[in-house]
C-alpha cells in the first residue's frame, strides 16, 4: 500500500472531503489538508509531502501564489491543480511554475484518482532516470579514472622502455604506481649486489630522512618477502612496518623481474594515514608497471654496459700509436685518432661528418679510399709522408660502417732494411768480383790439361751453382740499384711494344711445358713514362713465375686494360696459387712459399721483390689476387701519360 501524503489545500470543506474519503485515503495516500493558500504553504515547507492538489481560487494566497512561493523556497514537490475555468493563460502560467497536471472541476473521484497516479509513476520514472543517471555518471567516472590509470601505465611503459635514463624512468614509475594505485607514498627498492639488502633507488612523498638511509635485508623485511617469493605482497589492515618507526597502515609489493637475472628489487605503495586498502586491482596495474620497470632497468644496464665498452673502445682508438681514421660510406669522417692527426699534419681537428678528401691531403690515401671503394677489397700500401716518414697503410672495407684507415709508422723498419740492402749490395759487389774469377778458371779447367769424365762433371756442377749464385747477386744488385735510383732513366714508352716482346721471349718456354700463352694487345694505347728495361725485368719476372707455379698444359693470359688516365697490366695463370696467409709477404725479398706444391721449383725469392720495387719506382702498385689450386693473377697498374705530356 502507498504511503504517500497528499496536501490538499482547498478552500472548499465538501472538496477536501471527497478527496480525502473517496480518492485519498481508499487508494492507502494520508491527505493533510490547508483551507488557503498561506496555510497551504506553510504545510508544504513543515511537512514536506509527496503530492499537493491545489486548487487555483484561493484566499490569502490564489494558486498561482501559492506556486511562486512554492518556487522561490525551491520546493519541487508535484502539484495538481485544479480549476473551474479552463483559461488557457492560467494553464500555461502554471505549468511554468512548475505544475504537473491539473484537473477541471467539477471532477470525480478517477478522474482525480488518474491525475495522481499520472503525477506519482511520472515522479517515479523522474526519480528512476535520476538514478539512472546518477548511476551511468558514477560508471562514467570510474570508466574515465580506469582509462586514465591504464593511459597512464601505457605512457609510462612506452617512456620507460625507449628512455635511457634510469634516475628518470625510475623515479617516473614510483610516481605513476602512486597515482594508479591511489596512494599516498610509494618507493623502488633495489637488492645491491650481494643480494642481501634491497637498498631505495627511488621514491614519492615518503619522509626525506627515512628515504635517504632506507637499507632493508632481504631476509627480514617485508620487501624481502616478496623477493624470495617472487609474488606481489599485499598487507593492510595492520600497523606494518618497512623499517624502525616507519608504521603503515596497508602497503603493495610487488617484485622486478628480469628475465636471466630473477628478482632484481621491488616496487612498492603505501598508505600510512588513509584507510583505504589496496585491491587485487591494484596488483594487477602495478604488476604491468613492474614489468615495465624491469626491463627499463635492464635496458639502460645493457646500454650502460655497451656505452662503457664503446668509451673504452673510443679511447683505445683514440689514443693508440697507431694512426686511425674510420670514415663512413660517404667517405665522411667518422673518427680521427690523435695520431693520425699528427701524422697527417691536419690544423685544428678534422671536422666530423666532413669528406675526408676536404681534410686529407695525402694522394697516397685518397687514392686507396678510391681504390678500396671501387674493388670492396683490403688495400695495403707504404705512404711515404713529405716529412721523410714511411707508413705502413691498411684500408679495410667494413661492411654498414665505411672504410677503416689503419696506419703504422715504419720509418725505423725502412731505415733497417735500407741498411741490410746496402750491406747485401756490398757484400754482393764485393762477391761478384771473385766469383767472376772462379768462374773463368773453372772454365779455363778443361783447357789446360786433360780431366775425366768424372772432373767434368764436377766442373759442371760447380759451373752450374756457379750460375745460380751470379744471378742471385744479380738480382739484388739489380734490387739495389733500382731502389737507389740509378739506371733508372725514364721515357715515354709504349707498354704493349715491352709486354710483346716479353711475350714473345717466353713462348718456347710455355710450350716447352704445353702451357697456352694468351695475349691480346691493344691496338692503341697511350705511352707511359717508363724505364724499358726495367718494366720488361718486371714482367719478365711475373711470366717466368706464372709458367714456373702452373702446371703442364695450364693456361696463362697476358691482359691490359686501359683505365682512366692509368693502365692496369694482368699476368694471370690457373696453376698452384697462393694461400691467403702468405699473399702479404710474397713481394719481401727472399720469401718463398714453401708447400707440397713448390718442392723442387728453384727460385731465390727476389722475382717479387724486383718487380714491386720497379713498379713502385714507375709510381705504380702491384697486388695479387689467388686462390691455391685455382691459379693467380699479378696486376700491376701504371699512372699514362697524358698526350700533351709526350
Ligand atoms: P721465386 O724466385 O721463389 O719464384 P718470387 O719472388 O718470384 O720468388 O716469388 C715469391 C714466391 O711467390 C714464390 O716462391 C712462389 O711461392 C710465389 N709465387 C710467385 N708467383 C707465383 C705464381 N704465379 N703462382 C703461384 N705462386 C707464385
Amino acid at each position: 500500500m502507498a504511503q504517500e501524503r497528499v496536501l490538499i489545500i482547498e478552500d472548499s470543506s465538501e472538496t477536501q472531503q471527497l478527496l480525502a474519503e473517496l480518492v485519498l485515503e481508499p487508494n492507502g495516500y494520508r491527505a493533510i489538508a490547508a483551507l488557503d493558500g498561506a496555510e497551504g504553504v506553510r504545510l508544504a515547507i513543515d511537512e514536506q509531502p509527496d503530492l499537493i492538489i491545489l486548487d487555483m481560487k484561493l484566499p490569502k494566497l490564489d494558486g498561482l501564489e501559492v506556486l511562486q512561493a512554492l518556487r522561490q523556497r525551491d520546493i519541487n514537490i508535484p502539484v495538481i491543480f485544479t480549476t473551474v475555468h479552463e483559461s488557457p493563460e492560467l494553464v500555461v502560467q502554471a505549468f511554468r511554475l512548475g505544475a504537473r497536471d491539473y484537473v477541471m472541476k467539477p471532477f470525480g473521484p478517477d478522474e482525480m484518482l488518474e491525475a495522481i497516479q499520472r503525477v506519482f509513476s511520472a515522479g517515479k520514472l523522474i526519480e528512476e532516470r535520476d538514478q539512472l543517471t546518477q548511476q551511468l555518471l558514477e560508471a562514467n567516472q570510474q570508466l574515465e579514472r580506469q582509462l586514465q590509470e591504464l593511459n597512464a601505465i601505457y605512457t609510462i611503459g612506452r617512456s620507460v622502455t625507449s628512455v635511457l635514463d634510469l634516475n628518470r624512468v625510475l623515479n617516473r614509475v614510483v610516481e605513476a604506481a602512486v597515482y594508479v594505485a591511489g596512494a599516498e607514498e610509494g618507493l623502488l627498492l633495489l637488492l645491491d649486489s650481494d643480494k642481501e639488502e634491497l637498498y631505495l633507488r627511488a621514491a614519492k612523498n615518503m619522509d626525506e630522512k627515512v628515504a635517504r638511509n632506507l637499507r632493508v635485508l632481504v631476509d627480514d623485511s617485508i620487501a624481502g618477502r616478496a623477493i624470495q617469493s617472487n609474488r606481489p605482497v599485499l598487507v593492510t589492515g595492520e600497523n606494518a612496518k618497512i623499517v624502525t618507526g616507519y608504521l603503515v597502515k596497508s602497503l603493495l609489493y610487488l617484485p622486478l623481474q628480469v628475465p636471466e637475472r630473477g628478482v632484481i628489487g621491488v616496487l612498492g605503495v603505501i598508505n600510512r594515514q588513509s584507510e583505504h586498502s589496496f585491491s587485487e586491482k591494484d596488483i594487477f596495474l602495478l604488476s604491468a608497471l613492474a614489468d615495465y620497470t624491469a626491463i627499463a632497468i635492464e635496458n639502460a644496464r645493457l646500454f650502460e654496459s655497451a656505452e662503457v665498452e664503446r668509451a673504452k673502445l673510443e679511447t683505445v682508438l683514440r689514443q693508440t700509436q697507431d694512426a686511425i681514421i674510420i670514415v663512413d660510406e660517404n667517405n665522411n669522417i667518422l673518427l680521427c685518432n690523435t695520431a693520425a692527426h699528427a701524422v697527417l699534419g691536419l690544423d685544428g681537428t678534422p671536422a666530423l661528418h666532413k669528406a675526408v678528401t676536404d681534410d686529407i691531403p695525402n694522394q697516397t690515401l685518397r687514392g686507396m679510399l678510391a681504390q678500396v671503394q671501387q674493388t670492396g677489397r683490403v688495400v695495403h700500401t707504404e705512404v711515404p709522408l713529405d716529412d721523410g716518414r714511411t707508413f705502413n697503410a691498411q684500408l679495410t672495407p667494413i661492411k654498414g660502417v665505411g672504410q677503416v684507415l689503419v696506419m703504422q709508422d715504419i720509418t725505423h723498419l725502412k731505415e733497417l732494411d735500407r741498411i741490410k740492402s746496402e750491406f747485401v749490395a756490398n757484400v754482393s759487389h764485393d762477391l761478384r768480383t771473385p766469383l767472376t774469377s772462379i768462374q773463368g778458371y773453372v772454365e779455363l779447367l778443361p783447357h789446360v790439361g786433360p780431366v775425366n769424365e768424372q772432373q767434368q762433371e764436377f766442373i759442371q756442377y760447380v759451373h752450374d751453382s756457379m750460375h745460380i749464385i751470379t744471378e742471385l747477386i744479380d738480382s739484388l744488385l739489380d734490387i739495389d740499384r733500382v731502389e737507389a735510383g740509378f739506371d733508372l732513366e725514364m721515357l715515354p714508352y709504349d707498354l704493349v711494344q715491352v709486354i710483346d716482346d716479353a711475350v714473345q721471349n717466353f713462348r718456347p718456354q710455355a710450350d716447352a711445358k704445353n702451357q697456352e700463352l694468351d695475349w691480346q694487345p691493344l691496338s692503341k694505347l697511350p705511352l707511359v713514362q717508363c724505364n724499358p728495361n726495367r718494366l720488361r725485368q718486371a714482367i719478365d719476372n711475373l711470366l717466368s713465375n706464372a709458367i714456373k707455379y702452373t702446371q703442364e698444359g695450364g693456361q696463362i693470359a697476358v691482359s691490359v686494360v686501359d683505365g682512366e688516365g692509368h693502365v692496369v697490366v694482368s699476368v694471370a695463370d690457373n696453376g698452384i696459387g697462393i694461400p691467403i696467409a702468405q699473399q702479404p709477404y710474397i713481394f719481401d725479398k727472399f720469401y718463398r712459399v714453401e708447400s707440397e706444391e713448390t718442392i723442387g721449383i728453384v727460385g731465390s725469392g727476389l722475382g717479387l721483390a724486383i718487380v714491386k720495387t720497379v713498379i713502385e719506382k714507375h709510381n705504380g702498385r702491384v697486388w695479387v689476387e689467388s686462390k691455391p689450386g685455382e691459379g693467380s693473377v699479378f696486376s700491376f697498374v701504371l699512372p699514362m701519360l697524358e698526350a700533351h705530356d709526350c
